[in-house]
């Protein structure tokens, strides 16, 4: 499979924020093909192009994995169906928790043995694949003008999913205010601020 880069780092996103992890970015996505509006402040562009990085083995990868939570992430992921079906359960063999990271336009192959699935959908449409499948969390970027009907039409899909809003990447102006005022309104939900960028991290 093609593996963009691995590294350990906190969470820094969503509910799991603070919790040590190694990261495996996978490379490929299809945004730019679907219309999602992530492309405009994407901050791993180097990711869309399905040839870039190395092919490593998911036994190559799962030696690489020196934390007990591994994040699967982009690109997207599930571009790599059938070797992310191996890679996961190489990595669950070897005793880490895996995690994936989605931006929902994809459904989950069948059989992928996770420990949490975020599904992030993106603007303008916000849409998550009906044959999605699981989802622990739905994580949305909040736009200024971003209105909670459409969290909650979102949130209504996967009743079992926690909700977590992140402002645009890049402090899109009015973004954050925005996310603050949606969650205070509605606090099951939650505020999610890319903690690894506060900190200087990767
Ligand atoms: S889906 Fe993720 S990796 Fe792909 S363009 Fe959007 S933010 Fe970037």
């Amino acid at each position: 499979m093609r593996v963009l880069e691995i590294f350990n780092s906190l969470q820094g996103e969503g509910v799991w924020s603070g919790v040590p992890m190694t990261f495996v970015r996978l490379a490929g996505c299809n945004a730019p093909q679907v219309g999602l509006g992530c492309v405009r402040w994407c901050d791993t562009p180097g990711s869309w192009d399905p040839s870039a990085g190395r092919a490593m083995s998911p036994a190559e990868i799962a030696r690489r994995v020196s934390l007990p939570r591994v994040c699967v992430t982009g690109g997207e992921p599930l571009l790599q169906g059938e070797e992310l079906r191996v890679l996961v359960s190489t990595l669950r063999a070897g005793g880490a928790r895996v995690h994936l990271e989605t931006n929902g336009t994809l459904p989950l192959p069948a059989g992928l043995a996770l420990d949490w699935v975020t599904v992030s959908p993106k603007p303008p449409a916000y849409t998550v694949s009906a044959g999605i499948g699981r989802v622990d969390e739905i994580k949305v970027v909040v736009q200024k003008d971003l209105q909670a009907d459409v969290v909650q039409a979102l949130a209504a899909t996967h009743p079992e999913a926690l909700v977590s809003l992140q402002p645009e990447a890049g402090e899109a102006p009015g973004s954050t205010l925005q996310a603050i005022e949606l969650v205070m309104a509605h606090p099951h939900w939650r505020l999610s601020l890319q903690l690894h960028k506060l900190l200087g991290l990767r």
